[in-house]
């Protein structure tokens, strides 16, 4: 064998690792959005029968081999070969530490366990979930100290969503984080309220649809590529270029929650369909971490949706679909659409006091990865830790600990992601706009600017470079949770007029 034939090797064992990929993701994609209640069991038979045919072609004798060839002429690859041969020897570690039995279990676990997890939000019963919670935990600890024991198991569970996050760099961030951000809601606290009540009238589901479409336009997300379902907690599955469905929840009495969700789902879906063409059915192809496909999604809900610019930008359609809502102004819609307070739900808060509900979810998964406290005892940790952090009470387990899908889909490490994304997003801003005014491209409707500069910086990359690389080309300098804590500092106190 040859580098050149060693290559096309790799090339046909990636597609068809995509190929499993895609299949196992249009059966969850299905599960969370049209399958019937009962169609579990089916299901997980046949994700367990795939999850380990995927498993032994990603280990097998032949994927060894190769990978041991490729390791061997390191040297004559080229960079993007160099970087699917590293992300192999990552991966393949990390499989080969793992018993196939138990990785078979663990996959059919987390399909029961998010069945459950359903169930016991819908009835606010934390003692349905937690057997499930406590497997979840025991396996995820028992995974780390398998492939990784020479690491803290819950710098492990981090860096399987960001490459060489850890809890140290994540104490200090949140630290620079809380001590900016407490004292600027405690301003807005003392500050007089602003009315959003408007923004809660009725606003009948088919009219949100239109309201989804016109989003989608404006966004230039294109409906050859991209479909949006509807689930109880909106994400984003990414299959290829070519096929990425975003998903959202429609309430009646408040129209903003599944604008925000569109658009941040289309961030998700806007990085995931711009990857460069060399890359489709590679490793390489998709974004490269969750903290960047974050600072995607969360640029375009707050940065871009949240301004002045888009709601005067988005007004006409609203008011057209709501002529009520033509009673207020687009100066009214912004501030309704900024107001920061203290809430129980994460995906429901502010820009603002949206890192503590983060920093809550930190603290509780480095006590369940780290710590030894019993799962029984999680929901009050939760319950504590909310009046702590945003002053408020949780009233139940729905309002709190079972809020969240991702534990039930083994998601432990996923949360800082989002705040690391939002400070990521607020850095890129800064750089985007050494290039053009950006809040005039937003006010014009030139949402394709924004797309080309992030698609020419971050989209087109895909998984080429680690987080880190990627995120300090783009600023052009390191990253500095600063960009962040000013940003937020400066939006808020002109919208409550501090
Ligand atoms: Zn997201």
């Amino acid at each position: 064998m040859n580098v050149q034939e060693a290559i096309e090797k790799l090339n046909d064992l990636e597609l068809k690792e995509f190929a499993y990929g895609h299949a196992m993701g249009i059966l969850s994609y299905d599960d969370e959005t049209v399958a019937p209640k009962g169609s579990g069991i089916p299901r997980g038979k046949t994700m367990g029968v795939l999850s380990e045919l995927s498993y032994k072609l990603s280990t097998g004798d032949e994927a060894r081999g190769l990978l041991d060839f490729l390791k061997e002429h390191y040297d004559e690859l080229s960079p993007e070969d160099k970087r699917r041969t590293d992300l192999r020897d990552k991966s393949m570690r990390e499989l080969r530490a793992i018993p196939v039995e138990e990785y078979v279990a663990y996959t059919e676990l987390l399909n029961d366990a998010s069945n459950v997890w359903r169930e016991a939000k819908n009835k606010s019963d934390y003692k349905l979930f937690e057997p499930y919670l406590s497997k979840i935990i025991e396996t995820q600890k028992r995974f780390a100290g398998l492939v990784r024991p020479d690491m803290d198991p819950y710098d492990y569970c981090l860096d399987q969503y960001e490459e060489g996050l850890t809890r140290e760099k994540c104490e200090e961030f949140f630290g620079a984080l809380r001590r900016r951000i407490v004292p600027i809601i405690e301003k807005v606290k003392a500050a007089e309220p602003i009315d959003d009540a408007f923004v809660r009238r009725r606003f009948p589901v088919e009219d949100q649809r239109r309201l989804s479409r016109a989003l989608m336009e404006i966004m230039r997300l294109p409906e050859d590529n991209c479909v949006i379902g509807e689930v109880e907690h909106p994400f984003t599955t990414g299959f290829s270029k070519y096929d990425v469905r975003i998903t959202t929840h429609y309430y009646e009495d408040n129209f903003l929650s599944s604008m925000y969700s569109v658009i941040h789902e289309g961030g998700h879906a806007l990085y995931d369909l711009h990857s460069d063409d060399r890359f489709c059915f590679t490793s390489l192809e998709g974004g490269v971490s969750m903290g960047v496909h974050e600072s995607q999604s969360r640029f375009y809900e707050n940065i871009v949706g949240r301004s002045r610019e888009f709601i005067e930008l988005i007004y006409p359609e609203i008011v057209k679909l709501s002529p009520e809502m033509g009673k207020h102004t687009p100066e009214e819609l912004y501030r309704a659409a900024n107001v920061a307070l203290p809430s129980l739900i994460r995906t429901e808060a502010d820009e603002l006091t949206y890192p503590l509900h983060i920093m809550v979810r930190f603290e509780m998964e480095k006590a369940m990865i780290g710590g030894d406290i019993k799962t029984s005892e999680l929901p009050e940790m939760w319950n504590s830790l909310y009046k702590e952090y945003l002053g408020i009470d949780v009233p139940d387990d729905k309002n709190g600990i079972l809020q969240d899908s991702h534990w039930s889909g083994g998601g432990i490490g996923y949360f800082p992601s989002y705040a690391l994304g939002s400070a990521y997003g607020a850095q890129l801003l800064h750089k985007m706009r050494e290039s053009f005014d950006v809040a005039e491209a937003i006010k014009a409707g030139e949402i394709g600017k924004i797309n080309g500069w992030l698609e020419d910086k971050i989209w087109k990359y895909g998984s080429l470079y680690k987080p880190s690389e990627l995120m300090e080309k783009a600023f052009g300098a390191e990253f500095d949770p600063k960009y962040y804590t000013d940003y937020l500092e400066r939006k808020f106190t002109e919208v409550y007029r501090l």
